[in-house]
């Protein structure tokens, strides 16, 4: 079923898990098991990442074409400019069309490894703009696309670029919008008044990010520019080592910002699960009771 429907008809706020495609079949194994530990609390969608590089890619489109065939759940393929040519593009949109998959997450894309900035390929795009109109020019699909509330790292004019670009994605076929974790809601309230003054109405869903590991999060949002307030490293700095102490900690706090933006009315609740689902589980359980 098509996202722009199921959030249409969605009378309450969604649930939704996001999974990367494991490297080895240990890590697909624990994949199954998550995923299967997961329909417990009933996700609306569950999206799967997309890699740079060529066999991480082929392992996207395996793992949400099964997801898609045996779970019963309902997939969002990640997909990006990385590495592709419109050709490329379009054979894929093709094979999933022809799988069932009727949900895309149109994204640029990170760098490949080795690599500090993006370069577009000879005759594929430069952003996520670009993917957004072609997906469209299919006719087929829902479409997702990302967006900032802190801003992302290379837009030169901070969150007001973000804003443009987000208008310009809707205004291109973008169905919703999913957004880099952030662990300060006043910032993502700020970005949606902007927003919602800009023109953007589709649905913006706040990515959530279960802390289960606080040198892990600190080196992720060094790099996709998520702030880590000073309350939480105070709260985090003198535990740090203590890994159930974090992740117990890291499920309160959580807990708490899904309900702060709950009561703000947002669409959905989208979680970066990182491929484990105990705290995800803890969080919504607690959120529904
Ligand atoms: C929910 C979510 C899921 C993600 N999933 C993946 C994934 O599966 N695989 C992966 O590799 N990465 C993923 N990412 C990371 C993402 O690819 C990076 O953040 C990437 O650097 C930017 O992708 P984008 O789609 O936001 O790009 P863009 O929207 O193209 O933005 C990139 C930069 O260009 C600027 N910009 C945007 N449009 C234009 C335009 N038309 N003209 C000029 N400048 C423009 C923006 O301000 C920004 O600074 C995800 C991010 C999020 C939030």
């Amino acid at each position: 079923m098509k996202l722009s429907d199921i959030l249409q008809q969605a009378d309450a706020p969604l649930i939704s898990c996001e999974f990367f495609p494991p490297k080895t079949d240990k890590g697909e194994a624990n994949l199954w098991q998550c995923l299967d530990e997961l329909k417990a609390i009933e996700p609306a969608y569950v999206s799967v990442t997309y890699g740079a590089g060529g066999s991480t890619q082929e392992r996207t489109k395996r793992i949400v074409t099964r997801i898609r065939e045996e779970t019963g759940l309902s997939p969002v393929a990640h997909l990006t400019c990385v590495g592709a040519t419109e050709t490329h593009l379009c054979a894929l949109l093709d094979a999933y069309r022809e799988a069932g998959i009727d949900n895309i997450l149109a994204l640029r894309g990170d760098p490949p490894e080795g690599m500090d900035h993006f370069e577009a390929t000879a005759g594929g795009f430069n952003h996520a703009t670009d993917l957004i109109a072609f997906i469209r020019r299919h006719n087929h699909f829902s479409i997702g696309c990302a967006t900032y509330p802190e801003g992302h790292p290379e837009s030169a004019n901070g969150v007001a670029d973000d804003i443009r670009y987000l208008k310009l994605k809707q205004d291109l076929g973008a169905d919703y919008a999913i957004t880099q974790y952030f662990f300060d809601n006043e910032a993502f309230f700020r970005f949606m008044e902007q927003a919602a003054a800009a023109g953007v109405t589709i649905p913006i869903i706040p990515g959530i990010m279960p802390i289960t590991n606080f040198d892990q999060i600190e080196r992720f949002s060094a790099m996709c520019g998520t702030t880590i307030p000073d309350w939480l490293k105070t709260k985090m700095d003198p535990i740090r080592e203590d890994t159930e102490a974090v992740q117990r900690l890291g499920i309160e706090l959580a807990i708490d910002q899904c309900r702060e933006l709950l009561a703000h009315g947002v669409p959905g609740l989208h979680f970066y699960t990182l491929n484990k689902s105990v705290a995800t589980i803890a969080i919504v359980n607690e959120l529904k009771s």
